[in-house]
C-alpha cells in the first residue's frame, strides 16, 4: 500500500502561506490539468498541415482568452519552409543529444499505419493527411508591470503524430503550458516581468513554428511600440523554457521488451539544457533555477539536470538564450531508447495513463510555475 505524499498546504504552515509563489503553485489541480489534456485529444493526434490541426489551435486560443490571458496572437508561416536547412549528419555511436547509450533498449519509430489503431472513431478522425500551405501557432502574454520590456517565454508543442490522440506528447505540455497561463491570468496575479506562453505547431516536423518566431521577431526585442506607450510588443528574451511528453516515467524497457505497468517510483522531471551550445552556462544555470524551484514546491516527484537537450522546440533557441526543456526522461538517452512505448504511436491516448502518470506532468507544471513566478516577482493581491 502507498502513501499519499501530496498533500494540500497546511494552514499552519505559515512560512508556506506568506509566500506567493506557493500560493500560485496551489492553484494548479490534478483535475484540471486531466480536464485540458482530454479536451486536446478531442482533435485527434492534431497533425500539422490539416483542419484538426486547425481545429486544435482555434481550441487552443479560446480556452487562453478564457483565462483572461487576453493579449492573444498567431505567428504565420509556410510549411515546408521555401529553403530547408539540411540537417547536419550526426554522431550514432552517441545518443541524439550527446549522451551514452546504456541498458537495456525497445524500438522507437512513427507509426504511419492507420490500421494499428483499433478504435474505428479515431481512426476516422485522424484520416486526413497533412497537406503543404499556411501553417499558424498561437501564443499569449502576461505583461509585466515593473519591466514590461523583459520576458520568459513558456512552451510545449501542440502538433503531434501517429494515429493516436497526442496525449502525452504533447498533450501534456500543451496544457501543463495552458494551465499556468490560467495561473498567471487571474486578475489578482501581478508580475514585475513578462511571461508568453506559446504553444508551437510543426514540432514533429523539425520545430519550424519555432524557427518561425525567432525568424519573424527577434530583431523586434525590447522596442517600445508605438514610441512612448509603454507597450513592448516583443520584449527581450530572457530564457525559453519548453515541455514536452511529461507524464511517463516506468523505467528502462524490462529484460522481455515488456514495460513496467505503472509510474516507477523513483520517477522524476528531467530538465535539460545543451552543453554544446553558445549559451550553456546560461542555461545550465537557468536549470538549476528549476531544480531548486522543484525542491520547494513540487508535492510528488523530484527533478534531474542533465546535459543534452534536444530534439525540442528550445532548441532553435539555444545559442541565443538560455534555453532548457522538461521532459518525462531524458529525451536522447532514455526516450530514445525506447523508455516511452507510446511515443509517436496509437497507444498515445487519453486512456492508456492513470493519476501517477498526469501527476507527474502535475509536478512539472508545480516545478515551472515555481521558478518562473520567482524569475518574474509574482505577487497575489487577494
Ligand atoms: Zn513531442
Amino acid at each position: 500500500m502507498l502513501i499519499a505524499i501530496a498533500a494540500p498546504l497546511s494552514a499552519q504552515d505559515t512560512t508556506k502561506a506568506a509566500d506567493p509563489v506557493a500560493r500560485l503553485v496551489a492553484r494548479l489541480d490534478l483535475e484540471r490539468y486531466k480536464a485540458t489534456i482530454k479536451g486536446l485529444t478531442q482533435f485527434g493526434d492534431r497533425r500539422q498541415g490539416t483542419a484538426r490541426n486547425r481545429a486544435a489551435v482555434d481550441w487552443i486560443e479560446q480556452q487562453l482568452r478564457s483565462y483572461g490571458c487576453s493579449n492573444v496572437a498567431r505567428i504565420t508561416y509556410q510549411f515546408p519552409p521555401a529553403q530547408q536547412e539540411p540537417r547536419p549528419p550526426r554522431d550514432t555511436s552517441r545518443a541524439a543529444g550527446g549522451g551514452k547509450i546504456r541498458g537495456l533498449r525497445a524500438p522507437t519509430g512513427v507509426n504511419t499505419d492507420s490500421l494499428r489503431q483499433p478504435d474505428a472513431k479515431l481512426r476516422a478522425l485522424n484520416a486526413e493527411p497533412t497537406s503543404p500551405g499556411q501553417r499558424q501557432e498561437v501564443y499569449c502574454t502576461k505583461v509585466g508591470t515593473g519591466h514590461p520590456n523583459e520576458m520568459y517565454i513558456v512552451g510545449g508543442h501542440m502538433d503531434g503524430h501517429g494515429w493516436g490522440e497526442a496525449a502525452n506528447d504533447d498533450g501534456s505540455g500543451t496544457a501543463l503550458v495552458m494551465e499556468l497561463a490560467r495561473v498567471f491570468s487571474a486578475p489578482d496575479v501581478k508580475t514585475e516581468r513578462t511571461i508568453r506562453f506559446a504553444l508551437w505547431n510543426n514540432e514533429e516536423t523539425g520545430s519550424q513554428a519555432a524557427r518561425a518566431y525567432i525568424e519573424q521577431r527577434q530583431a523586434l526585442q525590447g522596442k517600445e511600440s508605438p514610441a512612448g506607450s509603454g507597450k513592448y510588443p516583443e520584449p527581450k528574451w530572457l530564457g525559453m523554457i519548453q515541455h514536452d511528453m511529461m507524464m511517463f516515467d516506468h523505467g528502462m524497457p524490462l529484460p522481455d521488451g515488456t514495460m513496467r505497468k505503472e509510474q516507477r517510483a523513483e520517477a522524476d522531471v528531467n530538465i535539460e539544457f545543451q552543453s554544446n551550445s553558445k549559451m550553456a552556462a546560461e542555461s545550465q544555470k537557468l536549470a538549476w533555477i528549476f531544480e531548486a524551484a522543484n525542491e520547494k514546491y513540487a508535492t510528488d516527484y523530484p527533478a534531474a539536470v542533465g546535459p543534452h537537450m534536444t530534439n525540442t522546440d528550445s532548441g532553435p533557441f539555444q545559442d541565443l538564450i538560455p534555453a532548457i526543456s522538461l521532459r518525462e526522461n531524458d529525451r536522447g538517452v532514455q526516450i530514445g531508447n525506447g523508455w516511452d512505448p507510446q511515443w509517436h504511436q496509437p497507444t498515445d491516448v487519453f486512456a492508456t495513463y492513470n493519476d501517477k502518470d498526469f501527476r507527474l506532468g502535475l509536478n512539472a507544471a508545480q516545478t515551472t510555475l515555481g521558478a518562473v513566478a520567482g524569475l518574474t516577482g509574482a505577487t497575489v493581491s487577494k
